[in-house]
């Protein structure tokens, strides 16, 4: 499915949800503005599964737009910003919102590629970086590098990674600000591209978030700074040596590689993270230069469509795959010491068990 607007409405505790034609879900109004009265039971709220051609306008309605008689049209990022400034009580702006979507696997999949492409850009012209090559000065990471967070070296409540490991080698550090572990991402030529940072407190709404929020948070009006389109990047390429290894482990997150390097597993294969459950093209390509593939990806449904997607392009270039099912853990952080120092023997040729 395009856009799972069933699963949209019914975390945002939308009521009346009903399947209509043309792959059109309706639902009584949210009704930001309190123009029903009644409390809209009719169902003047629509919004689309899939992309539809408007023939008026002559031009492609993106998958997740609504519309309200009463209220009027939004698109994806407008409402979703609605509906998290409600429930936060500040206001959430359409990037925020955006960033929200893919955290969640929401972003409609058909209208993904293009939409990152263009978010990208418009990142990059207002930020007056339209090379690909920019990159951050190092030095920005100072200010993080002074601090660390204990949830950043602990599985399941477990100390499971060393200080040395997390900050000397990975460079992972906290900001005291948002209250957020900031894990820095570099491309092969150890350029930063920017942050990834990870929530240390449950009720912060963001667990992952490109960037990291800017020194206004929380004031309303704050912005992810040193964010990145992370469809250019593989966390951890800059340690690669495709050279003298011809197999790489493919997972989601970025905190399970330092996990995986307390165990050494890196002296046997290289090691990339996606940073979610979504390949883009670069990643394939980035990965596809070794021989052997290991999928280690997330046992959730979003990790299972990535993994068909790799596997289909994979095979496409002739490369060898082969699956890692985290011994039916969620996913290699949900993995008990032993079972990540033992992960090659658990390594299964794609399609034999
Ligand atoms: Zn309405």
């Amino acid at each position: 499915m395009a856009f799972d607007a069933w699963r949209f409405l019914s975390y945002f505790g939308v009521e009346g949800i009903k399947q209509a034609r043309n792959d059109n879900v309706m639902a009584h109004c949210p009704d930001f503005e309190g123009k029903h009265g009644n409390g809209d039971r009719k169902r003047s709220f629509g919004i689309l599964e899939k992309s539809t051609w408007d023939r008026r306008n002559s031009q492609w309605t993106p998958a997740g737009t609504s519309n309200c008689y009463v209220c009027g049209g939004f698109t994806l990022e407008q409402l979703t910003a609605k509906f998290l400034s409600r429930n936060l009580g500040r206001p959430v702006n359409d990037l925020e919102a955006y960033n929200w979507l893919m955290e969640q696997d929401l972003l409609p999949e058909d209208d993904e590629i293009g939409h990152l492409d263009e978010l990208a850009l418009d990142l990059k012209v207002l930020m007056g970086e339209i090379s690909d090559s920019n990159t951050y000065d190092i030095a920005v990471l100072d200010e993080y590098l002074k601090a660390l967070h204990p949830q950043a070296l602990r599985r399941d409540g477990q100390q499971v990674l060393s200080v040395e490991m997390v900050r000397d080698v990975f460079q992972i550090g906290y900001c005291e600000r948002s209250q957020r572990t900031v894990i820095p991402v570099f491309n092969k030529k150890k350029g930063l591209m920017g942050v990834i940072s990870r929530a240390t407190r449950d009720d912060d709404f963001i667990r992952y978030g490109v960037g990291v929020p800017d020194e206004t948070f929380p004031n309303p009006g704050w912005k992810m700074m040193l964010d990145f389109p992370k469809g250019d990047v593989v966390f951890n390429e800059d340690k690669w040596d495709p050279f003298n290894k011809d197999t790489i482990l493919v997972i989601e997150s970025p905190m399970d590689v330092p996990y995986a390097y307390m165990h050494k597993i890196q002296e046997q294969v290289d090691i990339g993270a996606i940073m979610g459950a979504k390949p883009s093209r670069e990643h394939v390509d980035k990965i596809a230069q070794y021989e052997n593939v290991i999928l280690g990806l997330d046992n959730d449904e979003a990790g299972a469509t990535g993994t068909e997607f790799l596997k289909e392009e994979l095979k496409r270039r002739k490369n060898r795959i082969w699956t890692f099912d985290s011994y039916g853990n969620k996913d290699l952080g949900g993995c008990t010491p032993e079972q990540v120092a033992n992960l090659l023997q658990r390594v299964r040729k794609d399609g034999i068990i």
